[in-house]
């Protein structure tokens, strides 16, 4: 895969947007964290695919429905595209962790997902998360994790100090693309 063909996984609440202890349940719920539409935009500018990686247990837990939660898509899409950048896909366990399937992160199966749409190398693509369960998602997938510490970053910087961390997307945009990160 050519450089410019890079591809970048990131959980969605608390690194693209605040997260919510009863999820974001509306497009009004969805609010987006500080300097995200610039990362994403000099992701998109540098030629990286950014996938969205995520559990929403709210739809099987029925909080909200598939199409409410397709709605709230559509939306970050559209604000990240009014932006200048591009989500290029999302993937979805919308399972409760009581249904023991094998996407609900921390399983590697929506990453696993990915990659096989994709075809990207595991051992040097990212997965961008603020909770522990993305980072052994992450390496049960043999991709590479990175915290952010806005949502749940804080504790889970403290759980895993081993991992690589960063105040916020931003920050771990300007290394990934600054190639500080090998
Ligand atoms: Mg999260
Ligand atoms: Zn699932």
């Amino acid at each position: 895969m050519p450089e410019s063909a890079r591809v970048l996984l990131l959980d969605r609440d608390g690194v693209l947007n605040h997260d919510r202890p009863d999820y974001v349940q509306s497009i009004d719920q969805l609010q987006l964290l500080p300097g995200v539409l610039d990362a994403m935009r000099r992701l998109h500018a540098a030629g990286v695919i950014a996938l969205v990686i995520t559990n929403q247990a709210c739809v099987g837990k029925g909080l909200i429905s598939r199409e409410t939660l397709e709605t709230i898509h559509e939306r970050l899409s559209m604000e990240v595209a009014a932006a200048g950048g591009r989500i290029t896909g999302y993937f979805l366990c919308t399972h409760r962790n009581e249904d023991r399937c094998d996407c609900r992160k921390p399983a590697p199966g929506l990453i696993v997902q990915a990659q096989q749409a994709w075809g990207f190398d595991p051992a040097v693509t990212w997965m961008v998360g603020d909770a522990e369960r993305d980072v052994l998602a992450a390496e049960a997938a043999g991709c590479r994790p990175a915290l952010v510490r806005t949502g749940k970053g804080e504790k889970s910087v403290r759980q895993r100090p081993d991992v690589p961390a960063f105040a916020d997307l931003a920050a771990f945009v300007d290394a990934f693309l600054g190639q500080e990160l090998t």
